[in-house]
């Protein structure tokens, strides 16, 4: 058996937000296990919480956006998935503005901040979530589907509308070595001919070249990229973190197409669905445990906690 973790302290970062260009502080705290994430809107009246459920989300343009009673927080997505890719599963989030700090556009910096608080166990048992059927969903020519397996797989193809770029698919046995090596490092990107469009509708004002890939006419104009398909492995990271909205990490064959917020939260929905009236969430074999579980991470003051 596994155990939930949390963090061994609270860190916080500084940044500004992707959409609403407000500079913002972010503190991650230890919680309680079987709480999972809430955020918390400090710069509100009363620090309203914000639990990260799938009921929760009131938007999926562009970024995912979870309120309640009116409090809203936006762009959550690559720090959930730095969580989730961590083995992290109760920590506050502390704002102290209307949304998550974009930082450099990855989930790298929000996998160090983690590292520097370092991971405690907790005498809760961790446990997963498994689909028992196939699932679709579908927008137009654009699909998301997920089968049962004893894993996380993800293969993902992007259709880009762009001469340059065209189809890319990126294939993943997801893991806790291969989250913070192979896709937390990926940066969000966005396409030099919307921004007009983005920004006539309140989007990317704190867009720039230093917290997003930029993709022109002749490709991505503030390259090198850290890898070669770092756009779609990005979309990984991504649906990772949207579907710990589900409050466990997932697991299955994951097969996606041209999919992005939208799709990946009706996937989040159908899932939810189907396992209501299920036997509860089930514990993992070791093996797979080995996938999704990080191993503690040393403290920043060199002291490892209790290790597994
Ligand atoms: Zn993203």
């Amino acid at each position: 058996m596994s155990h939930q973790r949390t963090l061994n302290r609270a860190v916080h970062c500084e940044g500004i937000g992707l959409h609403t260009g407000e500079p913002v502080t972010m503190t991650l705290r230890p919680a309680p296990a079987n709480r999972g994430v809430a955020f918390r809107r400090l710069d509100l009246p009363g620090a309203p919480v914000i639990p990260a459920r799938p009921d929760s989300v009131v938007d999926t343009h562009y970024a995912t956006t979870v309120a309640k009673d009116g409090a809203s927080v936006k762009t959550i997505e690559h720090i959930m998935s730095a969580l989730v890719g961590m083995g992290v599963d109760n920590v506050q989030i502390d704002l102290t503005g209307p949304e998550v700090p974009i930082m450099d556009g990855s989930a790298l910096p929000f996998v160090e901040l983690l590292r520097a608080a370092g991971l405690r166990r907790q005498l809760a048992p961790k446990t997963f979530l498994k689909v028992r059927q196939p699932i679709t969903v579908e927008v137009g020519t654009r699909s998301l589907r997920i089968v049962p397996s004893q894993r996380l797989k993800v293969i993902y193809t992007m259709c880009f509308d762009h001469a340059i770029l065209g189809e890319q698919t990126s294939a993943m046995d997801v893991g806790r070595e291969r989250y913070a090596r192979d896709l937390a490092p990926c940066r969000t990107f966005g396409f030099l001919r919307d921004l007009d469009m983005l920004q006539r509708m309140g989007l990317a004002k704190g867009g720039s070249l230093e917290n997003a890939l930029v993709v022109g006419e002749e490709g991505v104009i503030n390259g090198p990229l850290h890898f070669p398909d770092e756009l779609v492995r990005h979309k990984i990271l991504d649906l990772l973190g949207d579907l710990f909205l589900l409050g466990k990490p997932l697991v299955g064959t994951i097969i996606a197409h041209g999919a992005g917020h939208q799709l990946h939260l009706q996937l989040v929905r159908r899932i939810q669905d189907q396992l209501a009236g299920e036997p509860g969430p089930f514990s993992l074999s070791a093996a797979a445990v080995e996938q999704w579980v990080s191993p503690l991470l040393p403290t920043a003051h060199g002291l490892r906690p209790a290790v597994l």
